[in-house]
Parts: C-alpha cells; sequence; structure tokens
C-alpha cells in the first residue's frame, strides 16, 4: 500500500502525499515583489526553487515569472542557470523614440514625423 503522507523536504513536516505543503504556500505567497530584492536575493531564491515541488506548479511558475520579471514559457525551465542569471538583471523597460533612433548609425539620415492631432488626414 503507498504512504497516505510524506515529508516536506524544507519543513520535514508531513503532508498528504499528493499534496502541496501548506508552509511552503504561505512562504512563496508572502514572499517580497522583485522590486523589493536586491539581484542576490532574487538569484538566491531562484536557486532554492530547484528540487522537488513542495507547492502547485502554477504558484511555483507564477513566482519564477515574479523573480525573472517577464512571462516565462515552461520549456525556458530547461535552461534552468539562464533564468537565475536573467533574475538577477535590472527592470528593463520598453525603448523610447529617443532609445532607437540613437540605435541608427549617424550616417544615415533620420526623419521624425509628428502629426498633431487633428491632421491625420492630410
Ligand atoms: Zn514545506
Amino acid at each position: 500500500m503507498l504512504e497516505s503522507h510524506r515529508l516536506c523536504h524544507i519543513h520535514k513536516q508531513p503532508v498528504g502525499r499528493q499534496n502541496p505543503c501548506p508552509q511552503c504556500v504561505s512562504d512563496m505567497e508572502s514572499r517580497p515583489p522583485r522590486e523589493d530584492m536586491t539581484a542576490e536575493d532574487r538569484m538566491r531564491e531562484m536557486r532554492s526553487l530547484a528540487g522537488p515541488l513542495e507547492v502547485d506548479f502554477q504558484l511555483l511558475h507564477a513566482r519564477i515569472e515574479e523573480l525573472v520579471g517577464r512571462p516565462v514559457w515552461t520549456h525556458e525551465m530547461a535552461a534552468w542557470d539562464e533564468l537565475v542569471q536573467e533574475s538577477a538583471q535590472a527592470d528593463r523597460r520598453a525603448p523610447d523614440l529617443v532609445d532607437i533612433v540613437s540605435k541608427i548609425p549617424p550616417h544615415i539620415g533620420t526623419y521624425i514625423v509628428q502629426v498633431e492631432k487633428g491632421d491625420e488626414d492630410r
């Protein structure tokens, strides 16, 4: 007969064999947002997530996305070390017009056309 309980590998407390560890779930749900963590904190937490799954996968997936700072496909988790490194990167903002134009080589002429509201039909 199969065991009805197992021990959480972190808390060493018995939990239902098919169930998440309630303490691990509570811990994960109360962790700080990415912006309140240092790069080292994020990498340390990412490394701690490898190992036996003690929470529902959806909760783990959401936490990984929070630490990495973007949506993460499940197949990307196969390259775990890259995600750990990425979690340490500073937040990226979407490039603005100045960022984009500054990447155009200077020998290429650049015109910026600004359409005033109401002039769209001219
Ligand atoms: Zn636990």
